[in-house]
């Protein structure tokens, strides 16, 4: 229970990785904000199952809406956490979409719609939060960055650049930020089972296995496990830095 008293607040937590790093932030003990978005009816009843399932667990939470693109929405978000729980300790910027073409094809709309989540979602999510961070007296932000954005994938120019530039305002970030005991750190997962990568083609999912020294791809849960250690207080002397989850890949 290392986060009891801590609020944390995590992005996209309705499913996937979000939704193991905010079950396992509830299980230490930090009272969780889980954020949709409600572009399909689907969302909000995942987030409110991700929700049901903390509660069972003795832990408390709270699903609430935003797009992380919409400035004003992600204000709203935060706004909501620090006027229930009083105040906000732990961001963690989850949210994250691919639109996956060669770069020959790839529309501005494809391009936009990667950067306005990933990149510009990060953005906002940390300038709003950070208000509420810094008066807590303890913070910790934690974004999701990519293995893409540190080797580069074909087919993922868009997503690459995005996850590059969340490895960067990380490291500038935690420069900023360190002098106020705050701490940013990134986590670049590689080919992680979830409906992100379920939805690719078997072939492309069998040569990623091939790929990775421990051959097989990660489950969620393995990725929430060193979100959650940056999260916690354990982790009090590591910043600006970016640890990969990839099995060796
Ligand atoms: P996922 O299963 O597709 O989940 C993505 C989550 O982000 C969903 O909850 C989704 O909500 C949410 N989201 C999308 N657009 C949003 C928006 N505008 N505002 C708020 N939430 C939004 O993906 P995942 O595999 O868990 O990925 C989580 C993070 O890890 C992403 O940043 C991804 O890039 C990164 N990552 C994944 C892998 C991998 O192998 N899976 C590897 C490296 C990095 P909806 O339900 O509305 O879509």
């Amino acid at each position: 229970m290392e986060l009891e008293g801590k609020v944390a607040l995590v992005t996209g937590a309705s499913r996937g990785m979000g939704r193991a790093i905010a079950l396992k932030l509830g299980h230490m003990g930090a009272r969780v904000a889980v954020n949709y978005v409600a572009v399909d009816p689907q969302n909000e009843k995942d987030a409110q199952e991700v929700v049901g399932t903390l509660a069972a667990a003795g832990a408390e939470a709270f699903a609430v809406e935003a797009d992380v693109r919409d400035g004003e929405a992600v204000k709203r978000m935060v706004d909501q956490v620090v006027e229930k729980w009083g105040g906000l300790n732990i961001l963690v910027n989850n949210a994250g979409i691919t639109k996956d073409t060669l770069l020959l094809r790839m529309s501005e709309q494809q391009w936009d719609d990667v950067l306005d989540i990933n990149l510009k979602g990060t953005f906002l999510c940390s300038k709003h939060a950070l208000k509420a961070i810094m008066r807590a007296g303890y913070g910790r932000i934690v974004s999701l960055a990519s293995i893409a954005g540190v080797v580069g994938n074909p087919g993922q120019t868009n997503y690459s650049a995005s996850k590059g530039g969340i490895i960067a305002f990380t490291k500038s970030l935690a420069r900023e930020v360190g002098s106020r005991g705050i701490t940013v750190n990134a986590v670049a997962p590689g080919y992680i089972r979830t409906q992100m990568t379920d939805v690719l083609p078997e072939e492309i999912r069998n040569k990623f296995v091939e790929m990775i020294a421990l051959r097989r791809a990660g489950e969620p849960d393995e990725v929430a496990e060193v979100v959650a250690f940056l999260a916690s207080p354990r982790a009090s002397y590591v910043t600006g830095q970016v640890i990969g989850i990839d099995g060796g890949m």
